[in-house]
């Protein structure tokens, strides 16, 4: 398998009153093709700014980072908006659904944007995404009346919009209960199965039975990189 993303010695530095905090400290990760992996530790460990730098969102103070065939630092601000569009969809912890569109409105959004799906196309493609998540019947609902489990698989709905080779999701369960959670993973699981790279941020105990590798920070360094339990 071929080497998916890349992180290469990578410093992340924040700026901080009259010092700075660095959240990643010479980092180095790969991540092969069609891995699904866990970053975990505790809060302020780097993980949210590891995702950020892998989803472009954000610039390493050094050091590189590619992803499928990108160099992150070749790309301009809208060469790498453009990019996340099509090749990186982002899940959040709190869902981040625009409120005043309704759920269909807002998976067509990213296709809307990237303009690659066809606009005849994009009503039926947000509803069979929808129907994949398994929300078909909330498509013409805003966000709001749907509870959060649904409203978090309406985010990996809108995630899939592009057909992205790479699913980013930061904390997804965090705001769900247990159930909820766990069907949230199983469907990453088979998103995965389907050939798509997964990266996860969490805190779910249990992840190692669903992840195929699971990488621990502490204070912007992974400590520990293990290959877990779970099989395809
Ligand atoms: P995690 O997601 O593991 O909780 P973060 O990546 O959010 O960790 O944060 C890592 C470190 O960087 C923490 O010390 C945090 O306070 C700091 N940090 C994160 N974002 C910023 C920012 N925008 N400005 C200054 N410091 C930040
Ligand atoms: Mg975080």
């Amino acid at each position: 398998m071929g080497q998916a993303i890349q992180v290469l010695d990578v410093v992340k530095v924040y700026p901080l009153g009259n010092g700075e905090v660095v959240a990643i400290d010479h980092l180095d990760l790969d991540i092969a093709q069609g891995e699904f992996v866990a970053i975990v530790g505790r809060s302020g460990s780097g993980k949210t700014t590891l995702l950020n730098l892998l989803a472009g969102i954000d610039r390493p103070t050094s050091g590189k980072l590619r992803v499928g065939d990108t160099d992150l630092a070749s790309l301009s601000e809208s060469g790498l908006a453009a990019w996340r569009g099509d090749s990186v969809g982002l899940v959040f912890q709190f869902f981040q659904l625009l409120p005043t569109l309704t759920v269909a409105e807002n998976v067509m959004l990213p296709m809307d944007f990237a303009g690659k799906i066809p606009v005849g196309r994009r009503r039926s493609r947000a509803e069979h995404l929808l129907d994949r998540v398994g929300i078909a019947e909330q498509a013409d609902k805003l966000p709001a009346t749907l509870s959060g489990g649904q409203q978090q698989r309406a985010a990996i709905a809108r995630a899939l919009a592009n057909d992205p080779p790479f699913l980013l999701a930061d904390e997804p369960t965090g705001n769900l209960d247990t159930t909820t959670a766990d069907a949230v993973l199983k469907l990453f699981a088979e998103l995965n199965a389907e050939g798509r790279t997964i990266v996860v941020v969490t805190h779910e105990r249990d992840i190692r039975s669903i992840v195929s590798r699971e990488v621990t920070l502490v204070d912007g360094r992974i400590i520990t990189d293990q290959t877990t339990g779970a099989t395809r």
